[in-house]
């Protein structure tokens, strides 16, 4: 049996046609229907009220948002995430400095932020890896002292909480990546979620060709998103408290069956974190066993992925100072198997493969 590092939820399909039934009988598939108005009304709900806007996808979400906030020059950033969030930055034009990650929560290293900026620096994009949560306190505090505005790739951070509000309300704004791969989807699709009003109507005009009927505003791009899409949101996210509960047992498990390998986890540092559970990585003391590992569980049809592999300092287009522990890290960890749907037998099977082909090494 095949098993796959994610599988994206699939909701009832009456449910699905119900939403289809109502695109039909209006003929309003996109440019900000009701069902993408429902979806932001909805969403903001769930976080507390922050100004919501559902984009295309998680990638488009980070370039407006750079956009919005008229970045320019040097943008302080992680080199462990996905290549999006380098891109993003490229695609601005715009030039990133890696600075390094924390061991402990693989996120941005708030405490070597300082020693990078430069008179040409205007921003800071740091990512949530796997959820957890960057120190969003320390971060705040140096961008308030350096005139910096402070972007989150909040990709993973969907239904996270940390100091009792969302994670997603942190910063000038943050991106959320709504794909079929991230613990709540809309197949293809993201969001940028901000406090400012003023903000958010920039953030809407960019995303929007720049434009309101004839009247012409700013500089924009097609970064909307449609019915179709909003329609997969609606009936998906009333399921995610369950998806969590869900994934919080097979992790649960994952830590029981593996326990005595010498792995290492990325750790939270805050105790108000509530977590959402969407991966499970898993870190090898060396990058051989992690190829062993791997290639063993390919062949038993079980597949992994590196995540993230390489470190993004590390880019053909584009090379950045070193950063020890993220290229330590990238090259050890491993995402295993990790969605809500996933069996407990399952689990354990892929735990005593794990553990045997560990043992080759
Ligand atoms: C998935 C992801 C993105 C890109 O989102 P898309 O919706 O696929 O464009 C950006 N950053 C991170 C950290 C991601 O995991």
């Amino acid at each position: 049996m095949n098993i796959n590092v994610t599988k994206a939820y699939l909701p009832p399909l009456a449910e699905y046609s119900a939403y289809l039934q109502g695109i039909w009988e209006r003929g309003w598939l996109t440019n900000n229907g009701p069902l993408v108005q429902q979806l932001e009304k909805e969403l903001s709900d769930h976080l507390d009220g922050s100004l919501v806007q559902f984009t295309g996808n998680g990638t488009i979400a980070l370039q407006v948002a750079i956009k919005a906030l008229e970045l320019s020059g040097e943008i302080i950033t992680t080199p462990f995430s996905y290549v999006a969030t380098t891109t993003a930055i490229l695609w601005e034009n715009c030039t990133p400095v890696f600075v390094d990650v924390e061991d402990r929560t693989f996120c941005l290293d708030a405490t070597k932020i300082e020693a990078a900026i430069t008179p040409q620096t205007t921003g800071i994009l740091a990512t949530h890896v796997y959820g957890y949560p960057c120190d969003v306190l320390a971060i705040e505090d140096i961008a308030r002292r350096h005139n910096l505005k402070v972007i989150y790739d909040g990709a993973h951070a969907f239904g996270v909480r940390v100091h009792g509000k969302p994670l997603l309300s942190y910063g000038d704004l943050s991106t959320c990546s709504f794909h079929a791969t991230k613990l709540f989807h809309t197949a293809e699709g993201g969001a940028i979620v901000m406090n400012d009003p003023a903000l958010a109507k920039k953030v809407w005009l960019y995303k929007s060709f720049g434009h309101i009927g004839d009247e012409y505003f700013s500089l924009g791009i097609n970064g909307k998103n449609s019915e179709f899409h909003a329609a997969m949101g609606l009936c998906n996210l009333p399921r995610v408290p369950d998806f969590i509960v869900a994934r919080q047992a097979l992790a649960v498990l994952y830590r029981q069956e593996l326990v005595g390998l010498p792995l290492q986890y990325p750790e939270p540092t805050e105790d108000s974190l509530e977590y959402n559970h969407a991966y499970f990585p898993v870190v090898f003391d060396s990058e051989e066993r992690l190829h062993v590992v791997k290639d063993g569980l390919a062949a038993q049809m079980v597949n992994t992925r590196r995540y993230f592999y390489p470190s993004l300092n590390h880019l053909p287009y584009h090379k950045g100072a070193s950063c020890p522990v993220s290229e330590d890290i990238a090259k050890r960890v491993l995402c295993l198997p990790f969605y809500q749907e996933l069996a407990a037998e399952q689990v354990r099977w892929i735990c005593q493969l794990v553990r045997k082909f560990h043992g080759f090494v």
